[in-house]
């Protein structure tokens, strides 16, 4: 699918149609130090099961893609609703 790089959408901060930036939502990294991530280490560590289970035959053939709007006056964003394809593009218009 191709999107383009620009939009005309709604801010909620400016409460008008404003054009916006879009992009594509990637995950931040993990912190170490996070109270779940120190929970997880404390469950994992010695001997012992793996406390949450590994899910290793996914059904599901693409991962979601989430388009982020980024408003060009104030700086707010907003997603898209997340989409399951193949090839995500952004394109000049
Ligand atoms: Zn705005």
């Amino acid at each position: 699918m191709k999107m383009p790089k620009a939009a005309k959408k709604y801010c909620a901060r400016c409460k008008k149609h404003t054009d916006h930036k879009v992009s594509i939502y990637k995950k931040g990294k993990d912190r170490k130090m996070a109270v779940s991530k120190r929970r997880y280490d404390r469950k994992k560590a010695g001997y012992g099961s793996q406390p949450k289970p590994i899910q290793h035959n996914q059904c599901k053939v693409n991962k979601k893609t989430t388009p982020l709007f980024k408003c060009k006056e104030c700086g707010h964003g907003t997603y898209g609703a997340g989409l399951r394809l193949k090839k995500f593009e952004l394109v000049n218009q």
